[in-house]
C-alpha cells in the first residue's frame, strides 16, 4: 500500500488517486534565470523518483512540469545583457534540460513554459475578479486574501495574531495593496522596456503564482492528484495556488501535497556569499560523475534534510562504481543450468524490503539497502560457484525493475574520439539548417550524455570533454 506523507492533512496517507490506476501530478519547475544549483537538482530527483515508483506501481502517469520563464530575476539580467527574455532564457532552459538528462531524469510528459500561458491566466484572474477574489490597483491586479476563508490551510501559519509582523516576509511587491498579505495576480508594466502583454485586463505580465494555477489546472484538470515542490514553496506560493484555483473553481485543488526538505552544504544554507554555492555543473567539473550526485540526492528519504559534503560524493562515487561492478560481473558469470533456491529466497527479500520501503512515503534509503543486501549475497554466490542460470536471468531483471526508479546501475560507455564528436557536432549543424531541432536536440542531448558539453557562439560551435 503505497503511502505519502500529505502537508495538506498534516498525516501520511494511503495514496489513493480520483481516477483508478491513473495518477496526475504537478511540479513546480526551474526558473530559468542561471543555471540550477544543487538544491534545484535535489527536488529534481525526488520528482523523478515519485513519478517512477508510481510507474513501478502500475500507474498510469501525466507529470506536468512548468517552466517559468518570466519573473523579476529574468527581467533584470536580460536587461543587463540587453536581450529579448526569450533569448536570454533559451540559453538556461537548454542548460537545464542537459543537466536534468544527465542526471538521468525522465521528462515530464507535459511542460509547459509561462509565457506560452498568458491568455490562460488572464482568464483565470477575470474569474477571480468576477467572484469578488481580486481587486485593481493601479494598473496591476492583486489577490483579496480576505475573501478566501480557507487561507493558511496548508502551512498552517496563524494569520490572525501578527500581521504586521509576518507582512515583512510576505510584501516583496511595491504595489498598493488593501491589505499587506494580498498578492500581485498581475503586475501593470511601469515602463515601455520592461517584457509585458496586451491583454483584456490591461498590458502587463503575470505574477509567479498564477502560471501554476493555470497552468497545471489547464493539463491536470481543476482537482489533480499530487503537487510537489520544495518545502520553501509551501508558503507563500502554494497557499497561494491554493487560493487562487479553488477561489476560482470552487472546487478542491489538490489532494496530496509533497514537499521535499532542504539541502544543505557542510551542514549550513547554500548561499554565493559564504562560497559553499555548487551548481550540478561545478559538481560535474571537480570531477563527479552525473550517476554519483543522482545517487547521493536520491539516498536521503525526502522529508529529511540532506548535507551536502565532497567526502559524501566521493563515497557515493565509489558506491555507484561498485554497483556497476557489481552488474558487470553478474551479466558476465558463468553459470549453470538449475537455480539456487537460497538465492532465490534473497532476490524475493529484496524485492519486498525495496517495496516495503518506497511504499512507506518514498523511503530511499530503506530501498537501497535492500538493494545493498542483495549484491553481497549475490557477490558470495558467484565466488562460490553458486550462482546459476535461473538465479542470473532473475537478478538481471530484478537490476532492470529496481533500475526503473533509482537508474543508477549505468555503464560507463567508451571515450569518444575527437572525430566522433566533430562528425556528430556537424550532423547537428545540419538538422538545424533543416529546422529539424528535435534531432538537433537529441545529438546535443547524446553528447552531453557522454560527458561532451556544446556551446554556440557567433564563431561556430565550441565543444569541451568534462
Ligand atoms: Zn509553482
Amino acid at each position: 500500500m503505497l503511502r505519502f506523507f500529505n502537508t495538506l492533512t498534516g498525516q501520511t496517507e494511503e495514496f489513493r488517486p480520483m481516477r483508478e490506476g491513473e495518477a496526475k501530478m504537478y511540479y513546480c519547475g526551474p526558473t530559468v534565470w542561471d543555471y540550477g544549483h544543487v538544491g534545484n537538482f535535489r527536488s529534481v530527483i525526488c520528482t523523478d523518483i515519485l513519478r517512477r515508483y508510481l510507474k513501478f506501481k502500475g500507474f498510469r502517469v501525466t507529470h506536468v512540469m512548468n517552466i517559468t520563464d518570466v519573473d523579476d530575476r529574468i527581467i533584470a539580467q536580460s536587461l543587463k545583457a540587453k536581450l529579448p527574455i526569450d533569448e536570454y532564457t533559451e540559453k538556461y532552459i537548454a542548460a537545464f534540460w542537459e543537466d536534468f538528462e544527465a542526471l538521468g531524469c525522465e521528462r515530464p510528459e507535459v511542460v509547459p513554459r509561462a509565457t506560452r500561458h498568458i491568455p490562460e491566466m488572464v482568464s483565470l484572474i477575470e474569474k477571480l475578479e468576477d467572484r469578488g477574489h481580486a481587486y485593481r490597483s493601479d494598473d496591476s491586479i492583486y489577490y483579496r486574501i480576505s475573501s478566501f476563508k480557507e487561507y493558511g490551510k496548508l502551512s498552517k501559519i496563524n494569520f490572525a495574531g501578527n500581521i504586521a509582523g509576518a507582512s515583512e516576509r510576505i510584501d516583496t511587491d511595491k504595489y498598493e495593496k488593501e491589505d499587506a498579505r494580498d498578492f500581485a495576480l498581475w503586475k501593470g508594466a511601469e515602463s515601455p522596456d520592461e517584457p509585458a502583454w496586451d491583454t483584456g485586463i490591461g498590458r502587463g505580465r503575470p505574477g509567479w503564482h498564477i502560471e501554476c494555477s493555470a497552468m497545471s489546472m489547464k493539463y491536470l484538470g481543476e482537482t489533480f492528484d499530487i503537487h510537489a515542490g520544495g518545502v520553501d514553496l509551501i508558503f507563500p506560493h502554494h497557499e497561494n495556488e491554493i487560493a487562487q484555483s479553488e477561489g476560482a473553481t470552487g472546487k478542491q485543488f489538490v489532494k496530496y501535497w509533497i514537499h521535499y526538505e532542504h539541502l544543505k552544504v557542510n551542514g549550513e544554507s547554500m548561499s554565493k556569499s559564504k562560497g559553499n554555492y555548487y551548481t550540478f555543473r561545478d559538481l560535474q567539473e571537480q570531477g563527479f560523475s552525473a550517476t554519483a550526485v543522482r545517487y547521493y540526492l536520491l539516498s536521503v528519504p525526502y522529508r529529511k534534510q540532506i548535507n551536502l559534503t565532497l567526502e559524501g560524493l566521493r563515497a557515493a562515487e565509489k558506491t555507484v562504481g561498485s554497483l556497476r561492478d557489481f552488474h558487470a560481473r553478474l551479466k558476465e558469470a558463468k553459470v549453470e543450468p538449475g537455480a539456487n533456491e537460497h538465492l532465490r529466497d534473497a532476490e524475493r527479500r529484496a524485492l519486498e524490503e525495496f517495496e516495503a520501503g518506497m511504499d512507506d512515503d518514498l523511503n530511499t534509503s530503506v530501498a537501497l539497502a535492500a538493494i545493498h543486501n542483495l549484491t553481497r549475497e549475490v557477490n558470495t554466490a558467484i565466488a562460490d560457484h553458486a550462482l546459476y542460470e535461473e538465479n542470473k536471468r532473475e537478478l538481471l531483471a530484478l537490476i532492470e525493475r529496481f533500475n526503473s526508479v533509482f537508474n543508477i546501475f549505468v555503464e560507463e560507455q567508451p571515450l569518444l574520439l575527437d572525430e566522433e564528436i566533430q562528425k556528430l557536432i556537424d550532423e547537428r549543424q545540419e538538422a538545424r539548417r533543416r529546422r529539424d531541432f528535435a534531432r538537433a536536440d537529441e545529438i546535443r542531448y547524446e553528447l552531453n550524455s557522454r560527458g561532451i558539453t556544446l556551446e554556440d557562439t557567433k564563431d561556430g560551435v565550441r565543444w569541451k570533454r568534462r
